[in-house]
């Protein structure tokens, strides 16, 4: 392969740093001048700049250097570049100009940046992705550590029986918007972990998401032996053994990876209790440096962060004893801690015994914690009590910071074009200033209605073409065209449900009862379609049930050609069904989903939610922006609760959404319905985008840390 700055020409020969920075992912003038750069390319490589430049024809790199308009682009876009990463301006630098040395190290199991990294599951992963971007847009000093995962998580693939199949491609690091890190003479920078009587080597890869750098573990290199190199090849695939090591790895390799890099964080933030074991590596340093046990917790705690993500206890990784031991029978004589007192540390009682629960380590640890949402915080508040035993409820230590969206990655150019025109050019840079949003009502009802038609069609347009292509490939059974969105109806009210098929998502729900639900979607005059799409865990047997039941219905004719069912659930997808739909349904098991963020850039995009008062919708339904099934009651029978839940969803559809969508004036424009896409527009851009959500964390729990005030515990 030619290396790229010699293959594109001098005029232009910064195209390559573009590229490997995910910046263009959120930039939607970067995003355009590689559009603009090879169209065809563009599309065939799902987006990816990097491949792109190892593909085009050097003769059509030449054209675009030689092109005057190109040109004029091209340097527009780098100019932005280059005053993003002077960062100078940016908001953390001119609010705490004192902290500007202070690293925050970010560790997450995935990180969902862009597509053409597909190292990421579902929410956590995009939540991590949201959280380095926005970091960069304000200049907050964050560094990711994370996982460069091969075959990352898997393809899905239904048949025609429905029955959801795992696919692995193998992603081609050299051809993605990454880059190895090198020593002085070119070999690739290494660090090592033992896992039990071995050492394990990782090599780093860096990620450029913007001013943010994320460095990526890989355990694929020459000297581990086979299983130690597939160690890293997937996403949450392995057995329990798999994942100790994985999070050993994570935890123990990350904090060697900056040492080796000579960053020094003065705060580290777990996303999730995956990393939890560098806390034991950060004591490991300490008492080796001569500290007593209790000395070194006490430093760690001043100076970690964790953020709890799920209520679901299965949610939570717990690892048996033996396991433990056999990992770590030589760490807890470093840490001067005997096996008792080591295993303390995150013994816990799970369904099926006792064990080192991550969560309890992490929570034992940190200094400042948070659950995602205001009603998260709550629960956590009760799940976890038993760690402090002595104190009442109230003062159990876990605050929340509610979840949020980043604008520019869920926004798509049209919408951000029709913002720049009536909002004035400033609503992305002070996008947390509710009056901003105030003047969304300047946006006349035809241009509003008008630009969500058209997104509509795009996305209805995405599905069709998505299923053609597969069809002519000819590997497809017929059933899989009728499935997958060609039957759908450009005009009928269209509800999205996209999501992890866990289980207490109740994917299913609404078919509780399938003669209502045929009724209302079968209206004659106000017909209404449901899309569905997501992926089960592949070890989730319950939720690929789910699947196939959704599946079984979008293949009856009996329904009408009114359901699908999308295979393949990605960021991608999700940015054409947030933005596309009419109505976001979200139907969880209260209070189960922690935040929810699907909904929120739903909502950004003018989408109004129907959904549970669970997680996030908890603080935004006004009653003017979306609806919400049942009051936030909790039954403790299975079955009530649910028809209950679906009976409220069948009402709410009869009664009010139904009649206000089809509600249209001689203009053809619901006057009504376009109310609540400006009204859920206006109360979530500011309250629910990662801007706000950023500023939480900094001034609530990295100030607190970098700044050495006292902590809550
Ligand atoms: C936003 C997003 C999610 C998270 O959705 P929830 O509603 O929070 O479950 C999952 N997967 C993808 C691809 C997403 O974009």
């Amino acid at each position: 392969m030619t290396p790229l700055t010699e293959k594109v020409p001098e005029k232009i020969n910064r195209l390559p740093d573009l590229a490997y920075n995910l910046w263009w992912s959120w930039n939607y003038n970067a995003r355009a001048l590689f559009k603009r750069l090879d169209y065809t390319l563009w599309r065939s490589t799902h987006h990816n700049p990097v491949q792109m430049l190892h593909e085009i024809s050097p003769g059509r790199l030449a054209d675009a250097a030689q092109d005057p308009a190109f040109y004029r682009h091209y340097n527009k876009v780098l100019m932005e570049l280059d005053r993003e990463m002077e960062n100078g301006h940016l908001w953390f630098r001119t609010t705490y100009p004192e902290l500007k040395n202070s690293p925050i190290a970010y560790f997450s199991a995935e990180f969902g940046l862009h597509n053409s990294l597909p190292i990421y599951s579902g929410g956590l992963g995009i939540l991590s992705g949201d959280h380095a971007k926005e970091a960069s847009d304000l200049g907050i000093p964050l560094v990711g550590i994370g996982f460069m995962y091969p075959q990352g998580y898997f393809r899905q693939r239904i048949p025609s029986h429905g029955w959801q199949e795992a696919i692995y491609e193998q992603l081609d690091l050299n051809q993605a918007p990454i880059r190895p890190m090198l020593d002085d003479s070119g070999q690739d920078i290494k660090v090592s972990v033992m896992l039990g009587d071995r050492p394990v080597y990782a090599r780093i890869w860096n990620v450029k998401a913007g001013r943010v750098n994320l460095y990526m573990m890989d355990t694929d290199v020459d000297e581990n032996d086979p299983w130690n190199r597939e160690l890293s090849a997937r996403l949450y695939s392995g057995d329990g053994e798999v994942r100790i090591r994985q999070e050993l790895m994570l935890g123990v390799g990350g904090v060697r990876i900056l040492r080796t890099l000579n960053i020094e964080p003065q705060a580290w933030h777990m996303n999730e209790g995956h990393s939890a074991f560098l806390v034991l590596e950060l004591m490991r340093e300490r008492v080796a440096a001569g500290a007593t046990f209790d000395e070194a917790l006490e430093q760690v705690r001043r100076q970690t962060i964790f953020t709890t993500h799920t209520p679901v206890p299965a949610g939570h990784d717990a690892f048996p004893f033996h396991m433990m031991e056999q990992y770590f029978s030589r760490f807890w004589e470093e840490l001067g801690l005997n096996r008792d007192e080591f295993l303390s540390l995150g013994r816990h009682e799970e369904s099926w015994g006792t064990a080192f629960n991550m969560t309890v380590l992490a929570l034992r640890t940190s200094g400042l914690v948070n659950g995602v949402s205001k009603l998260h915080g709550e629960v956590s508040r009760q799940m976890w009590r038993s760690v402090w035993p002595e104190r009442p409820l109230e003062e159990v230590p876990i605050t929340h910071i509610t979840n949020g969206v980043h604008l520019p990655t869920w926004l798509p150019s049209e919408t951000q074009n029709l913002f720049n025109k009536y909002l004035g050019t400033e609503w992305l840079s002070r996008q947390d200033d509710p009056t901003i949003w105030e003047r969304l009502a300047d946006i006349p009802d035809a241009e509003l209605w008008n630009l969500h038609y058209q997104l509509k069609q795009k996305l209805l347009g995405f599905l069709r073409e998505r299923v053609r292509r597969r069809w002519v490939k000819g590997s497809d059974d017929p059933t899989q065209v009728l499935t997958s969105g060609t039957l759908l109806d450009p005009n009928a009210l269209t509800i999205g449900f996209a999501r992890r098929f866990a289980t207490y998502k109740r994917a299913d729900l609404i078919f509780a009862d399938i003669d209502r639900l045929r009724r209302i979607l079968l209206n004659t005059h106000m017909p209404v379609q449901l899309i569905f799409a997501g992926k089960a865990h592949p070890a989730d047997d319950p939720g690929k049930m789910l699947i196939q039941s959704i599946y079984s219905h979008a293949k009856h004719n009996e329904i009408g050609g009114r359901v699908a069912f999308i295979e393949d659930y990605d960021m991608h997808m999700a940015r054409y069904m947030v933005q596309g739909v009419d109505l976001w349904l979200n139907n969880p098991l209260r209070p189960r989903e922690a935040s929810g963020t699907s909904g929120m850039k739903a909502a950004i995009n003018g989408i109004p939610n129907l959904s549970v008062l669970d997680g996030w919708w908890a603080e935004a339904y006004n009653g003017a922006n979306g609806w919400a099934i049942g009051d936030g009651t909790v039954r403790h029978d299975r079955g009530s609760q649910d028809w209950d839940d679906a009976n409220a969803i069948y009402s709410l559809l009869e009664d009010e959404i139904v009649p206000l969508f089809y509600d249209r004036d001689r203009d053809d424009i619901p006057r009504g319905w376009v109310e609540i896409m400006r009204e859920s527009i206006r109360s979530s851009a500011p309250q629910f985008g990662t801007r706000r959500m950023l500023k939480e964390y900094t001034s609530e729990m990295y100030m607190m840390v970098l700044s050495e005030l006292a902590l809550a515990q």
